[in-house]
């Protein structure tokens, strides 16, 4: 099973490579020792992963060969935007102007994050699709998150596995459970990119998180995401030497006073220090911030968006709040399917053109017909759960998590037919 598509590096530049993909260009950034041009190699996230003999490669290129072009129309096709409709409205200016990477002002992103009625939705969803394929053209990323210990010193009031939450029974996963979930999701389900996901748990050391990432990587190549909380600027360093290249880790509101309420203890300026550190040692930036927490307020949601762009995200992840019956939120009421897109769409026209956008786990639970609406809606990036089953179910940071019992391969399986379905192709790099 593979979904990163071969691709053949065409020039090398320092630490710079342009890498082929039937004739298309993209551009990584390469670690590897001993790359040469013509060599194949799988890419994920800007970063060239591993190299592949050139036999095995072209008899997977021949295989996908026909299916990258005819992906291609497909998602062309539905990415069509037409905005000359007979209604000269406020809204049309507002997303003709989008469409044309034009700056949009405050007013004007408020006025999207507020639209209610559902035709009017539609349409910036079609615009934000437009934007992702102009930009990103077909490509969609696919990670696999492995979930190694739901133990956790916060109490964050939303989650499930705050250290509040009693009644949770807790597990850590050891250095050898790590180390073969990892090498099933790269060896056997031909994962390209790995997050590594835990509660703030005290019981592994910096030094023994830096060894499991190092294992990682030498044993098993692949982009690797730490999002352990908030670890240390020194833990940051210390993981990017062992080998993490990304960082998972939300902002969660960019409200300060929200903040606080909903994070006794904890402090808003730390999690930012963590962000702006690890951006500055050369992480890639995935945060983000929780959709529908009561007292968020539309603006807040805006400063959300602007705030993911000012940390440098690469990867904008916006998900719903769905509430825990074990946590203080447990009461509050459930956030709507679109108000989330309509935060995935304005992502998507207000990020850099080659930002991804991730459709979380979180909204794929709220409804099954969300996944593919979100991808149609600014989406390009998604992580499929590759935490071994027995403990799947005890990461319950909300409940009733979507792939909670299933697979991987019957993840996988539906996803690349969901994929295939609007002409989308797992590749992942920058196009130039
Ligand atoms: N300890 C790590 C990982 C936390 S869990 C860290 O601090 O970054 C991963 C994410 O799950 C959190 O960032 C939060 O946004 C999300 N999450 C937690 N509880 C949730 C809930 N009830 N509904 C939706 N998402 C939730």
């Amino acid at each position: 099973m593979c979904y990163a598509i071969p691709g053949r590096v065409e020039k090398i530049e320092d630490n710079k490579v342009i890498v082929d993909y039937f004739g298309e260009k993209r551009k990584a950034l390469n670690e590897l020792t001993r790359l040469n041009v013509g060599d194949y190699i799988y890419a994920q996230g800007g970063y060239v992963v591993t190299r592949i003999p050139s036999e095995e490669a072209e008899s997977i290129l021949a295989l996908w060969k026909e299916e990258f072009f005819n992906l291609q129309e497909v998602d062309l096709k539905l990415s069509r935007l037409s905005l000359n409709q007979e209604k000269d409205s406020k809204l049309l200016g507002i997303l003709d102007k989008a469409s044309q990477s034009k700056l949009l002002t405050k007013d004007q992103i408020l006025y999207l994050l507020e639209l209610k009625d559902t035709n009017e939705l539609e349409l910036l969803y079609k615009t934000a699709n437009f934007l992702r394929q102009r930009n990103n053209k077909n490509s969609c990323c696919v990670h696999g998150i492995i979930e190694i210990s739901n133990y956790c010193r916060q109490g964050c009031h939303y989650c499930g596995i705050s250290n509040n939450n009693k009644e949770l029974k807790r597990y850590r996963m050891t250095q050898d459970q790590i180390l073969e979930a990892a090498k099933e999701a790269v060896e056997v389900y031909g994962f390209k990119s790995l997050v590594l996901q835990s509660g703030e748990d005290a019981g592994y050391s910096i030094d023994e998180l830096a060894e499991i990432v190092k294992k990682i990587k030498e044993d098993f190549p692949s982009l690797i995401f730490i999002s352990f909380g908030e670890i240390g600027l020194e833990g940051l360093e210390k993981l990017y030497q062992a080998g993490a290249r990304g960082l998972l880790m939300r902002f969660e509101t960019s409200n300060p006073h929200l903040y606080q309420q909903v994070h006794p203890g904890m402090n808003f300026e730390s999690r930012l220090k963590h962000l702006q550190k690890a951006y500055s040692l050369g992480y890639l930036i995935l945060t983000g911030s929780l959709i529908g927490l009561a007292g968020q307020r539309t603006e807040d949601i805006l400063n959300d968006i602007f705030l993911a762009s000012r940390l440098n995200a690469e990867m904008f992840s916006f998900g719903p709040f769905i509430p825990h019956p074990h946590t203080p939120l447990a009461n509050q009421s459930q956030v709507q399917v679109d108000e989330v897109l309509k935060v995935l769409a304005v992502s998507r026209i207000v990020a850099k053109p080659d930002a991804k956008i991730l459709l979380t786990t979180a909204l794929e639970t709220l409804n099954k017909e969300a996944s593919k609406r979100a991808l149609l809606a600014g989406a390009n990036s998604l992580m499929l759960n590759v935490t071994p089953l027995s403990y799947r179910p005890l990461y319950s940071i909300y409940p009733n998590r979507a792939h909670e019992t299933e697979e991987i391969t019957a993840q996988i399986e539906s996803t690349l037919s969901l994929l295939r379905s609007i002409g989308r192709a797992p590749t992942d790099l920058e196009v130039i």
